[in-house]
Protein backbone atom coordinates (compact mmCIF):
# COMPACT_ATOMS: atom_id res chain seq x y z
CA UNK A 1 0.00 0.00 0.00
CA UNK A 2 1.61 3.31 -0.68
CA UNK A 3 2.13 5.95 2.23
CA UNK A 4 -0.06 8.69 2.20
CA UNK A 5 2.63 11.13 1.38
CA UNK A 6 3.40 9.63 -1.92
CA UNK A 7 -0.55 9.57 -3.24
CA UNK A 8 -0.64 12.94 -4.82
CA UNK A 9 2.61 12.27 -6.64
CA UNK A 10 1.62 8.65 -8.27
CA UNK A 11 -2.34 9.54 -8.48
CA UNK A 12 -1.17 12.47 -11.04
CA UNK A 13 1.14 10.07 -12.50
CA UNK A 14 -1.86 7.82 -13.73
CA UNK A 15 -4.13 10.18 -14.44
CA UNK A 16 -4.72 9.92 -17.98
CA UNK A 17 -4.69 5.85 -17.54
CA UNK A 18 -7.13 5.92 -14.45
CA UNK A 19 -9.67 8.30 -16.76
CA UNK A 20 -8.99 5.62 -19.55
CA UNK A 21 -9.34 2.30 -16.87
CA UNK A 22 -12.96 4.32 -16.15
CA UNK A 23 -13.70 4.49 -19.98
CA UNK A 24 -12.82 0.53 -20.52
CA UNK A 25 -15.28 -0.51 -17.14
CA UNK A 26 -18.15 1.48 -18.43
CA UNK A 27 -17.85 -0.10 -22.16
CA UNK A 28 -16.62 -3.43 -20.77
CA UNK A 29 -17.55 -4.50 -17.46
CA UNK A 30 -20.67 -5.86 -16.28
CA UNK A 31 -21.69 -3.58 -13.31
CA UNK A 32 -23.14 -6.25 -10.75
CA UNK A 33 -19.33 -8.20 -10.81
CA UNK A 34 -17.57 -4.85 -10.89
CA UNK A 35 -19.73 -4.34 -7.41
CA UNK A 36 -18.68 -7.59 -5.85
CA UNK A 37 -14.81 -6.67 -6.80
CA UNK A 38 -15.56 -3.36 -4.96
CA UNK A 39 -16.62 -4.67 -2.32
CA UNK A 40 -14.07 -7.84 -1.95
CA UNK A 41 -11.57 -5.79 -2.29
CA UNK A 42 -13.23 -2.81 0.39
CA UNK A 43 -13.09 -5.41 3.30
CA UNK A 44 -10.07 -7.21 2.19
CA UNK A 45 -7.34 -4.18 2.10
CA UNK A 46 -9.37 -1.99 5.24
CA UNK A 47 -9.10 -5.16 7.48
CA UNK A 48 -5.27 -4.77 6.81
CA UNK A 49 -4.95 -0.80 7.08
CA UNK A 50 -5.06 1.39 10.21
CA UNK A 51 -7.16 4.33 9.39
CA UNK A 52 -4.85 5.83 11.99
CA UNK A 53 -1.52 6.10 10.26
CA UNK A 54 -3.67 8.07 7.40
CA UNK A 55 -6.21 10.35 8.38
CA UNK A 56 -6.15 12.03 4.57
CA UNK A 57 -9.95 12.44 4.92
CA UNK A 58 -9.89 14.64 7.79
CA UNK A 59 -6.93 16.22 6.81
CA UNK A 60 -7.60 17.15 3.25
CA UNK A 61 -11.82 17.78 3.17
CA UNK A 62 -14.37 19.62 5.82
CA UNK A 63 -16.37 17.98 7.50
CA UNK A 64 -20.15 18.00 6.84
CA UNK A 65 -22.29 17.94 9.49
CA UNK A 66 -26.05 17.13 8.86
CA UNK A 67 -28.65 19.59 9.47
CA UNK A 68 -30.70 16.95 11.96
CA UNK A 69 -27.16 16.15 13.70
CA UNK A 70 -26.31 20.32 14.81
CA UNK A 71 -27.88 19.87 18.24
CA UNK A 72 -27.26 16.14 18.98
CA UNK A 73 -23.31 16.85 18.75
CA UNK A 74 -23.34 19.91 20.21
CA UNK A 75 -24.55 18.07 23.16
CA UNK A 76 -21.55 15.67 23.02
CA UNK A 77 -19.59 17.98 22.84
CA UNK A 78 -21.87 20.12 25.84
CA UNK A 79 -22.42 22.86 23.94
CA UNK A 80 -25.80 24.42 23.33
CA UNK A 81 -26.16 24.80 19.28
CA UNK A 82 -24.97 28.33 18.82
CA UNK A 83 -22.20 27.56 20.04
CA UNK A 84 -21.26 24.27 18.48
CA UNK A 85 -22.19 26.00 14.79
CA UNK A 86 -20.58 29.30 15.83
CA UNK A 87 -17.43 27.07 16.66
CA UNK A 88 -17.13 24.93 14.19
CA UNK A 89 -19.39 25.33 11.16
CA UNK A 90 -19.40 27.36 8.39
CA UNK A 91 -22.31 29.91 8.47
CA UNK A 92 -23.49 28.82 4.39
CA UNK A 93 -25.89 25.71 4.24
CA UNK A 94 -24.39 23.09 1.84
CA UNK A 95 -28.43 22.47 0.42
CA UNK A 96 -26.88 19.65 -2.12
CA UNK A 97 -25.60 17.58 1.10
CA UNK A 98 -28.22 19.35 3.37
CA UNK A 99 -25.29 20.04 5.83
CA UNK A 100 -22.99 22.32 7.28
CA UNK A 101 -19.34 22.26 6.30
CA UNK A 102 -16.84 22.61 9.35
CA UNK A 103 -14.68 25.97 8.86
CA UNK A 104 -11.57 24.44 8.08
CA UNK A 105 -9.55 22.17 6.07
CA UNK A 106 -8.30 19.84 7.82
CA UNK A 107 -11.53 19.20 9.31
CA UNK A 108 -11.83 21.41 12.62
CA UNK A 109 -13.09 18.25 14.62
CA UNK A 110 -9.65 16.68 13.95
CA UNK A 111 -7.80 16.07 17.00
CA UNK A 112 -3.93 16.57 17.36
CA UNK A 113 -3.86 12.73 18.69
CA UNK A 114 -5.58 11.99 14.67
CA UNK A 115 -8.61 10.72 16.38
CA UNK A 116 -12.35 12.86 15.49
CA UNK A 117 -13.75 14.64 18.46
CA UNK A 118 -17.19 13.70 17.86
CA UNK A 119 -15.80 10.13 18.22
CA UNK A 120 -18.76 7.58 16.93
CA UNK A 121 -20.96 10.44 16.49
CA UNK A 122 -19.30 11.55 13.18
CA UNK A 123 -21.04 11.85 10.26
CA UNK A 124 -21.77 8.85 8.26
CA UNK A 125 -20.10 10.27 5.45
CA UNK A 126 -17.04 10.18 7.13
CA UNK A 127 -17.89 6.87 8.39
CA UNK A 128 -18.76 5.33 5.26
CA UNK A 129 -15.62 7.02 3.24
CA UNK A 130 -14.87 5.95 0.34
CA UNK A 131 -17.76 4.35 -0.16
CA UNK A 132 -16.19 1.26 -1.63
CA UNK A 133 -18.16 -1.16 -0.34
CA UNK A 134 -21.35 0.63 -1.79
CA UNK A 135 -23.78 -0.18 -4.90
CA UNK A 136 -23.56 1.62 -7.88
CA UNK A 137 -19.61 1.77 -8.24
CA UNK A 138 -20.18 2.26 -11.89
CA UNK A 139 -21.80 5.11 -11.69
CA UNK A 140 -19.84 6.73 -8.87
CA UNK A 141 -16.56 5.80 -10.83
CA UNK A 142 -15.44 9.33 -11.25
CA UNK A 143 -15.88 10.42 -7.93
CA UNK A 144 -14.04 7.60 -6.59
CA UNK A 145 -11.12 8.50 -9.55
CA UNK A 146 -10.84 12.02 -7.27
CA UNK A 147 -10.60 9.58 -3.83
CA UNK A 148 -7.31 8.06 -5.30
CA UNK A 149 -5.13 11.08 -4.57
CA UNK A 150 -6.50 11.07 -1.05
CA UNK A 151 -7.47 7.53 0.42
CA UNK A 152 -4.28 4.63 -0.18
CA UNK A 153 -7.47 2.39 -0.11
CA UNK A 154 -9.42 3.46 -2.81
CA UNK A 155 -5.64 3.81 -4.87
CA UNK A 156 -4.72 0.36 -4.29
CA UNK A 157 -8.33 -1.14 -5.26
CA UNK A 158 -8.18 0.71 -8.28
CA UNK A 159 -4.73 -0.43 -9.05
CA UNK A 160 -6.48 -4.24 -8.33
CA UNK A 161 -8.81 -3.65 -10.07
CA UNK A 162 -6.80 -2.95 -13.27
CA UNK A 163 -4.54 -6.02 -12.41
CA UNK A 164 -8.11 -8.44 -12.28
CA UNK A 165 -9.50 -7.18 -15.71
CA UNK A 166 -5.94 -7.32 -17.18
CA UNK A 167 -6.25 -3.50 -17.85
CA UNK A 168 -2.73 -1.87 -18.79
CA UNK A 169 -2.18 1.52 -20.26
CA UNK A 170 -1.89 -0.45 -23.42
CA UNK A 171 -4.98 -1.78 -23.78
CA UNK A 172 -7.11 -0.43 -25.99
CA UNK A 173 -10.27 1.33 -24.64
S1 LIG B 1 -15.94 14.93 11.32
FE1 LIG B 1 -14.37 13.66 12.25
S2 LIG B 1 -14.19 11.86 10.90
FE2 LIG B 1 -15.28 13.49 9.76
S3 LIG B 1 -13.67 14.58 8.59
FE3 LIG B 1 -13.97 15.65 10.57
S4 LIG B 1 -12.41 14.75 11.93
FE4 LIG B 1 -12.67 13.36 10.20
S1 LIG C 1 -10.53 6.08 4.80
FE1 LIG C 1 -8.80 6.27 3.40
S2 LIG C 1 -8.15 8.43 3.54
FE2 LIG C 1 -9.43 8.00 5.31
S3 LIG C 1 -7.98 7.43 6.93
FE3 LIG C 1 -8.68 5.52 5.98
S4 LIG C 1 -7.14 5.08 4.40
FE4 LIG C 1 -6.90 7.26 4.98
Amino acid sequence: MLRPGKLTFYAKKNEKENYRFRTWLKIHADPEELDEKFFRLHHELFAEYDCNRCKNCCKRYRGLIPVDEVGKDAAVLGLSEAEFRTRYLKEQFDAEEHAYQTKSVPCDFLQEDGNCLLGDHKPDSCKEYPYTDQPDRMGSLLSFLNFVSVCPVAYEILERLKKEYGFTSATPV
